[in-house]
């Protein structure tokens, strides 16, 4: 018998307090459905009140007159407290979103923390301020807080998708309010209570769990300057035309359907593990999965095999049973989703190798077996839209110009990776597609420290790195006077 954790208060503007309704979010296990927590859920009075104590810490309250190097110090307390803190976090994300515990610590707790530490390096040497020459005389180049931010956050890696938004917005001095969603909400209590701890200025966070009426309240909110976002490509359209209807700052991470193409020097040895973990980690709920595996057509059976015995040998089960490697999906809605994919798969005449059921003994849970398809035509659904669940295609290719080309013959371009014994025939490759992030001989297709985002339909905008800090500044240019 596990306890039940109970939450009463909201962290708006940076301080615990008592939410304006008794809505509650009731959290369960996608492993058994026990109750997880109970958490308060944000309305629409909680958004306003986070909404002034940002506008409050914008204009004037201590957050306003804070420079990069202390900003920077206070991402590297947060970042110390989440490690500090490591274990609880993933275990608390384990038991609300069934992420694998061979995940969730590095994926879910220390990875977030990583992301932090590169934002604080970048808020301490960032060019806020810049003179240069302009044609008649000088002028100062000053980068300013976008003004009030709002970061929307999926289920499927709360914390480090958070971190994302947060530490750009910490390092630029950019009040913001975080909405995780009601899938998985009770991380980011524990994150509320490291921000806290590192002593953060009134106004500059709020963290409100709340649903997608939430959301569309705070996208639309009349204090909000800039909303960034990382989730469905439906709801990130429908965000993305609200704030263009407003001329709001808009950032969209709208998820992928990415190619890891394995070349025909690649040792499948090295190869095959590791992307089959890209294309099934967190129990295939990444937006930059390797889900799309291309294979060359001279060495097509070996791969295919290879790929196959990987997969018939994961361990699927209890996402705290630290030998699992698959845990159930978020949710019913979301099972239901990914077995209309597979139904979809078996219909195209794509081979089925492994998996394509639910697994023995765990009807309690959300399951779905690891499943791959092989001989998969990359014009089929099982190709071209995002499962997000454990589904991995294999499609064959003649030559490297024709793996390029099927590549980038996607409406996504958030990742990908090559697999070569060459690291320069893999740049060579990794050159030619049209995808935010690929990456050669490595599983980082997310790479923590620097730019990442989509071409196409992958989304708007750019998170991580200098990049990402500038989507939440403005851009002000000081005429001095010349003579
Ligand atoms: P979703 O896009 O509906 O929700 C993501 C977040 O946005 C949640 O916090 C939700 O409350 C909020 N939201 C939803 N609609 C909104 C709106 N109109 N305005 C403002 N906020 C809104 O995602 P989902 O329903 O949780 O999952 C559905 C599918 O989305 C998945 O199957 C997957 O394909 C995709 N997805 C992608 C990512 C990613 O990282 N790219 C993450 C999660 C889900």
């Amino acid at each position: 018998m596990t306890t039940v954790i109970e939450r009463d208060q909201l962290f708006v503007g940076g301080r615990w307090r008592n939410p304006a309704s008794g809505e509650r979010i009731e959290v369960r296990s996608p492993h058994d459905q026990r109750q997880v927590a109970s958490v308060p859920l944000a309305v629409e009075a909680d958004a306003d009140a986070a909404v002034g104590a940002a506008r409050a810490a914008l204009d004037g309250g201590d957050w306003a007159a804070t420079t990069g190097k202390d900003r920077a110090e206070v991402i590297r307390r947060v970042s110390a407290g989440l490690q500090a803190r490591a274990e609880e976090l993933a275990g608390l994300v384990t038991d609300e979103m069934g992420s694998p515990a061979k995940f969730s610590l590095f994926g879910q707790a220390i990875a977030p923390a990583m992301v932090l530490d590169g934002y604080a390096e970048l808020a301490e040497r960032f060019p806020f301020e810049e003179r240069r020459a302009g044609l008649v005389g000088p002028v100062l180049i000053q980068k300013v807080p976008v003004g009030v931010a709002v970061g929307i956050v999926p289920w499927n890696v709360p914390i480090f998708l958070a971190c994302m938004k947060l530490g750009a917005a910490l390092a630029a001095g950019t009040p913001i309010i975080l909405k995780p969603p009601p899938e998985a909400p009770v991380s980011s209590f524990l994150l509320a209570e490291v921000l806290l701890d590192a002593g953060l200025p009134a106004g500059a966070v709020s963290i409100l769990p709340g649903g997608a009426d939430l959301g569309r309240y705070l996208v639309a909110h009349p204090g909000v300057d800039k909303v960034s976002f990382t989730g469905s490509s439906a709801a990130g359209r429908t965000i993305g035309a609200t704030c263009g209807q407003l001329v709001r700052r808009c950032t969209l991470e709208l998820g992928g359907k990415s190619a890891g193409i394995i070349l025909d020097d690649a040792d499948l040895a090295t190869v095959v593990p590791q992307l089959l973990d890209s294309g099934l980690q967190n129990n295939g709920q990444v937006c930059a999965a390797q889900s799309r595996i291309l294979a060359p057509a001279v060495r097509y059976n070996e791969i295919v095999d290879a790929l196959a015995d990987h997969v018939r040998g994961l361990v699927v089960g209890d996402p705290r049973d630290p030998a699992t490697d698959v845990g159930p999906v978020v949710s019913g809605r979301q099972r239901d989703r990914v077995e209309g994919y597979l139904a979809d798969g078996m219909a195209s005449g794509a081979r089925l190798l492994v998996g394509g059921g639910r697994p023995a003994g765990l009807d309690a849970g959300f399951y779905v077996e690891p499943t791959l398809f092989a001989d998969v035509e990359n014009t089929s659904r099982i190709a071209r839209e995002e499962i997000f669940g454990p589904v991995v295609t294999v499609i064959r290719y003649r030559d490297t110009d024709e793996a390029v080309a099927i590549a980038n013959d996607s409406d996504y371009g958030l990742s990908g990776s090559v697999w070569t014994a060459d690291t320069d025939r893999g740049v060579a490759v990794a050159s030619r597609i049209r995808t935010g992030t690929c990456a050669v001989n490595s599983v980082a297709v997310v790479e923590p420290r620097s730019p990442f985002g989509g071409f196409k339909q992958s989304g708007i905008g750019r998170e991580m790195g200098p990049e990402g800090v500038e989507a939440y500044l403005e851009t002000r240019t000081v005429v001095l006077p010349f003579g």
